[in-house]
């Protein structure tokens, strides 16, 4: 049997964080994460964590993980397939191993929303894409789509317009969620071309990707890449956890202020959570009031 006073799923900004504060408490504390660092480490250059003018997500990501280790938390690299309580007892199973905590914290973010379309499953890892950092350098000198109109969207075609020789936005409106300063930084630079109201119907090629086609105005029109980066958002995975804590209409996890959920000894933060905003300082913030309110269950409960 391997106990623990409190298990985290997730080792984003949010699980992390919690990580820090329950293991200062000295608190037994599990952190079980598929990557870790989460999002942090698909961001090239971030520009609004406090005490930083600019770092990269993963020497930012490092950080995180190296203070928390230092404040004795165990980091695992593993998946949870399954959570459950019986008699009372919170059960966290990995693909190797099972866990039983005192308290359990939910931080494992959310996943990137697919477009649905032909030849998005067919091309997978073979031109279309979710994740810049981890994929651009693939298009040194090569033309790439890039859609979606928020953050991730402007950060991706900016990181790929450093190696691509075109990058094209192409995005279903004409504006963008974006911050204007990712915006204006992208209009001006020579190798992006924006697509606006287009909408993509299907990704194209042969063992990879050669075109996407799209529909403006009920015109299609094929335009030749070389690959796609699907940027249009993150869901959360709901499968893990339904019907064990109560969530909203998007699958988010509805927190009280302390971030308990619906679920005595169940704490959640981060991306996941019904809150509004999502950022690393916002996933830090929430993932420090779990780590108390955790720390504050398992105290109350020996
Ligand atoms: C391209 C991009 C750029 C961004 N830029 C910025 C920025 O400049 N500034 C900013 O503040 N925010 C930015 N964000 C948003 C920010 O990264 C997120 O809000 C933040 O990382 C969320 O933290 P989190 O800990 O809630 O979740 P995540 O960072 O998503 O971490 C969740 C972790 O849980 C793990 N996990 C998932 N399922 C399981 C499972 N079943 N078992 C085990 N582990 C699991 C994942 O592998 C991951 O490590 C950006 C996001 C992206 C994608």
């Amino acid at each position: 049997m391997k106990k623990y006073d409190v298990v985290i799923v997730g080792g984003g900004p949010a699980g992390i964080t919690a990580a820090i504060y329950t293991a200062r408490r000295e608190l037994k504390t599990l952190v079980i994460t598929k990557e870790p660092g989460g999002q942090v480490v698909k961001t090239p250059d971030i520009e609004n964590y406090p005490g930083f003018d600019l770092i990269a997500g993963v020497l930012l990501a490092k950080k995180f993980i190296d203070q928390a280790k230092k404040f004795g938390a165990e980091i695992i690299h593993d998946e949870v397939i399954d959570i459950d309580e019986k008699k009372e007892k919170l059960i966290v199973k990995t693909t190797r191993d099972e866990f039983y905590p005192s308290a359990l914290i939910l931080a494992f973010g959310k996943v990137p929303r697919k477009l649905h379309i032909s030849g998005e499953k067919e091309f997978a890892g073979r031109g279309v894409s979710y994740c810049g950092t981890c994929d651009a350098p693939f298009f040194k000198n090569k033309t790439v789509v890039v859609t979606g109109g928020g953050n991730s969207a402007f950060d991706t075609a900016l990181l790929l317009a450093r190696v691509a020789k075109k990058v094209y936005i192409i995005h279903r409106r004409d504006e963008f969620r974006a911050e204007n300063i990712l915006v204006d930084k992208a209009k001006k630079n020579p190798r992006i071309e924006f697509i606006l109201n287009a909408k993509i119907k299907e990704i194209k090629g042969d063992t990879v990707v050669k075109s996407v086609e799209i529909e403006i105005k009920n015109k299609k029109r094929e335009i030749e890449t070389d690959g796609i980066f699907i940027e249009i958002g993150y869901l959360v995975d709901g499968g893990l956890i339904k019907n064990f804590v109560k969530m909203d209409l998007q699958n988010q996890i509805i927190v009280d202020r302390d971030h308990s959920t619906s679920r005595p000894g169940v704490f959640a933060a981060g991306d996941l959570t019904n809150s509004f905003y999502k950022q690393i300082v916002i996933s830090a913030g929430e993932g420090a009031i779990a780590g108390l309110s955790a720390a504050k269950f398992v105290d109350e409960k020996k």
